[in-house]
Formats: C-alpha cells, structure tokens, sequence
C-alpha cells in the first residue's frame, strides 16, 4: 500500500492574523503538489482567516489545541467542535511544549485523541523523547508506552485516519536533526507497535512524520525512508523553505 505523504506545518505562537494571510498569499504558489497533504497548523485567532485565504487551494488547516469538553464554562478555552465548524481539519495533540510547559499528560492526550476523532477532526499525535533518554538508549520503551497510553480505546479505523509525529524534543527547534537512518528506526519501530496493538493493515495504513528541524536541505534524504510518510515543520514552515519541503 502507498501512503499519501503529509507536510504539516506548525506554526506555534507566531504570525497574527493579517501577518497569517500574508504568509499564505507568500506560500501559495510554492506548496503546490496534488499529490501531498499540505497542512498549515495555526494559532487559534488565525484559523477564521487562514481558512479563508487557502480557499481554492491544496492546503488544509489544522489547530494546534483544544480542551475536550464541546462547550461550558470553560474560560479561554476552544472545543473541537468550534475547530470543526471553522474548517479544521487536524489537529497537533501530545506536541512536546503542551506536555512540558502545560503539564499535558497522557491521560488528558488519549481524552484528546478519542475527542477529536468523535468531533471529526484527524490528530497529528505526536511522541518522542528527551536527550537524556536517548543518550540512556530507553528511547524506544518511552515512545511505544506514550502511544499505548494516548491510544487506548480508539480503534483501528480511526487509527487508519490518524497521523503519527515522531518529534524527538533534542531535535525540535535546536538546528539538530535526527538522522535519516535514526529516524526511521525509530518511525519503523512505531509502525511495528500499531501492528502490534491493532494489526497489519492498520500498521500500513497509519502515517508517521518526522519532525525536528526539518528544512529544505534535509527534508529529501528524511522523506526517502520507508517507514517516514511525510514531516512535521516547525521553524521552516514560516518561510518560503516550506515550499521545498512540500516538494522534496
Ligand atoms: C515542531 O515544533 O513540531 C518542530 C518540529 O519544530 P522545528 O521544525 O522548528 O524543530
């Protein structure tokens, strides 16, 4: 089975919303590719109009947070049916800086997970490790309990949907990449899990990013590996890089 490769960019706590539409306007010529998933992950007051300006285009908007009730009092939060109805369609759960500076654990990620699939909505889940753990070579066991944990009770249908970030946090915005060979290990390793916890034509047909200081000048060699079905940008997703990217 062949894959359709996803580029996602994550564009954090950057870009306002006018500064949002110029970068779409700056990018639409340059992320052209029928046959890529091209995702522009956006901060909340972006999405209305980021929505708009992509309209007729190949690219889709994801989010980037929300909190797993539908509505309440709840204050300063956003519901994944308010995503949906804006014209979301994914969503960035378990990213590293919402697990280490917001506390997120796996409990609340797998309530996140089964929420937005129930709101329809697809997750980019993210998983990795910190530098400690891979210089203490536990890399492998960590990540495959972070999915066992931010999956459990969400079946094999939905995780036909689902996209799988391979972030390891040493390589997030640092200029340091993992390896190709490095990373698909460790994408492979995940695909061998699925099949695992579910079986193997869901193993086949769940997607895995890598992500982690990918650019326009590493992003061919990482794309290339079997088992590393497209990328997760942070850094260079806010620059014309991201076009390359999307057509490495
Ligand atoms: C990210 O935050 O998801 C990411 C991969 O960032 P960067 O590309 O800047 O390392």
């Amino acid at each position: 089975m062949s894959r359709r490769r996803i580029i996602a960019g994550n564009w954090k706590m950057n870009k306002t919303p006018s500064e949002a539409v110029a970068l779409c306007a700056e990018l639409k010529d340059l992320v052209k590719n029928d046959a890529v998933d091209v995702v522009y992950c956006v901060p909340a007051i972006d999405i209305v109009p980021v929505v708009d300006a992509v309209k007729g285009t190949n690219v889709l908007v994801g989010a980037e947070n929300f909190y797993i009730e539908d509505k309440g009092a709840f204050t300063g939060e956003i519901s994944a049916p308010m995503l949906k109805d804006a014209g979301v369609t994914y969503i960035i759960i378990g990213h590293s800086e919402r697990r280490d500076i917001f506390g997120e654990n796996d409990i609340l990620i797998n309530a996140k997970v089964k929420k937005a699939f129930a709101a329809g909505l697809k997750p980019i889940l993210c998983c990795g490790e910190s530098l400690a753990l891979r210089k203490a070579g536990t890399y492998a066991d960590w990540i495959k309990r972070q999915i066992t944990w931010d999956l459990d009770g969400v079946t094999a249908d939905q995780v036909k949907d689902l996209v799988i970030a391979y972030e390891p946090i040493w390589a997030i915005g640092t200029g340091e990449t993992a390896t190709a060979d490095q990373a698909q290990e460790v994408c492979k390793m995940i695909r061998d899990l699925i099949a695992e916890l579910y079986d193997a034509p869901t193993a086949e047909a769940v997607r895995i990013q890598y992500g982690g200081s990918m650019n326009a000048g590493n992003a061919a060699e990482l794309l290339s590996k079997p088992d590393i079905d497209g990328g997760l940008i942070g850094g260079a997703s806010l620059k014309a890089d991201f076009g390359k990217i999307v057509n490495a």
